[in-house]
């Protein structure tokens, strides 16, 4: 695989703006006025405070959430810890949480948020801090009715139980179990939220496989499956797709990979990845690079962990079947472009990982219901919800392509951007733009 330095524009927002430009080349009946307004963030806030640290020393932190859009519902999105946050990665992936909660078709807009820092360099109180200052700075800019976080990068149902008890401190007196998602399952987390995201991957590449996206293969059962990042998202699929029948041949984390032709022992995998911090050095499977990951042939690859990771530069080398995205952007558009025209399809990130937010639509409703619905019942309507907006996106895009449209034929992220864009400025024009 090249490691040549890209030239690519990798801002990850000025990619939202090429992909959905790209959309509205296929929706001439779009008003033109909405475009701009669903191009730009509807409120994006920064916040700068000050931590006592456990070693006494004081530190500024930075965090962002941004608002995308509200026009289907309250902002939803996950809060990611990570040293490379920027305002315009967390504006990127708030447009995207705008699209992915209209094609999973939950009644939510878009929102992100951010804190630029390690928690991997912090304890576990230095994080707790961290997390209830930024709470606390936003204030009244979440709620369960207006901003609604989630769990991304490097926060879980912990951080989100801080998130929760934070906010409630704020709001003594009610009930605020859904101003946060993803918390824990005895502090109103729903069963099945932890692997939602993963579990939706699952059922969305079921769903392609079985309406013959890629000749020749119809399902998981015997796939050989590649898997960028061993977190939440790519530590649940490998396990899920495996459950599946699949073949889990590599994965990755931030330090580097792991392969064997045969399929990994995902079970000492996890044990020896507690104990070492990560997937690197376990028994009996050769070591490889994230590079060689996402050149490995195999069925099916996921990239599970960040931005811009098939890329211009390097998506030459992919030679996986079908490309499912767990992780939020890991193709940029050049990497799109070539896919296309290597005949690789990419069920995109707003479709392929919208299983993670449609559960956490489902735990906000058992908040504000006050009850806890059983695993079948979270998975029976999970499958129901990834089925039908797989269902969706393949029928626009077989119907546009069938149409010999001006601008050539699209890839499904465009199919599923069209089928969203659609559905946001339907309901826009219907309630009207106030005043
Ligand atoms: P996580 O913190 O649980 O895991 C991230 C994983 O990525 C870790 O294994 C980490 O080591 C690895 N990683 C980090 N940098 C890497 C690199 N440069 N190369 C290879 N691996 C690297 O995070 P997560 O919640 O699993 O999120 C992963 C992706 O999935 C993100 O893009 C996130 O936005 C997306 N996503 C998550 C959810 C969710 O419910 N958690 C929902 C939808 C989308």
């Amino acid at each position: 695989m090249s490691s040549l330095p890209t030239t690519e524009d990798l801002n990850p927002f000025h990619i939202t703006s090429t992909q959905f430009d790209r959309a509205v080349a296929y929706m001439p009946q779009l008003k033109r006025g909405l475009i701009d307004y669903f191009k730009r963030p509807n409120r994006t806030v920064i916040v700068e405070f000050p931590i006592v640290m456990e070693d006494g020393s004081v530190r500024t932190f930075t965090g962002y959430r941004v608002l995308h859009n509200m026009v289907r519902g309250p902002g939803k999105g996950g809060i990611r810890y990570h040293p490379d946050v920027t305002l315009d990665e967390v504006r990127a992936l708030s447009a995207w949480m705008t699209w992915k909660c209209a094609v999973i078709d939950v009644p939510f807009g878009g929102a992100k948020g951010g804190v630029a820092f390690n928690p991997k360099d912090h304890s576990e109180a230095d994080v707790r801090k961290i997390t209830r200052r930024y709470i606390s700075e936003l204030g009244d800019l979440i709620g369960p009715y207006t901003d609604i976080p989630a769990p991304d990068v490097y926060t879980d149902a912990r951080t989100m139980a801080w998130i929760y008890d934070t906010y409630s401190m704020m709001h003594p007196g009610r009930n605020n179990l859904g101003v946060v998602t993803g918390k824990p399952l005895d502090v109103g987390g729903s069963h099945g939220r932890d692997e939602a995201t993963a579990r939706g991957c699952l059922f969305c590449a079921e769903r392609a496989l079985v309406r013959g996206v890629v000749s020749g293969r119809d399902g998981v059962d015997g796939a050989r499956i590649a898997i960028q990042g061993f977190g939440n998202a790519g530590a649940h699929a490998a396990h899920l797709f495996q459950e599946a029948g699949a073949h889990v041949i590599a994965v990755s984390d931030s330090t580097g990979g792991v392969f064997s032709e045969h399929g990994l022992d995902l079970t000492s995998l996890r044990a020896h990845k507690a104990k070492t911090g990560t997937v690197v050095g376990a028994a009996n499977v050769r070591d490889i690079t994230n590079a060689e990951l996402l050149a490995l042939e195999c069925d099916i690859l996921i990239p599970a962990a960040m931005e811009n990771q098939i890329r211009g530069d390097n998506a030459h080398a992919v030679r996986a079947k079908l490309i499912c995205e767990a992780a939020n952007g890991p193709t940029t558009p050049a990497g799109d472009r070539i896919m296309q025209d290597k005949g690789i399809p990419v069920l995109p990130d707003i479709l392929a990982n919208s299983g993670g937010v449609c559960v956490s639509y489902f735990e906000w409703v058992q908040n504000n219901e006050n009850e806890q619905w059983d695993l079948e019942e979270v998975n029976h309507k999970l499958r129901i919800k990834m089925e039908r907006a797989t269902d969706a996106v393949i029928e626009k895009h077989t119907k546009i392509n069938r149409s010999g449209h001006e601008s050539g034929p699209i890839d499904l992220r465009t199919a599923a951007l069209i089928v969203a864009i659609d559905r946001v400025a339907e309901v826009a024009l219907k309630r009207g733009i106030w005043p």
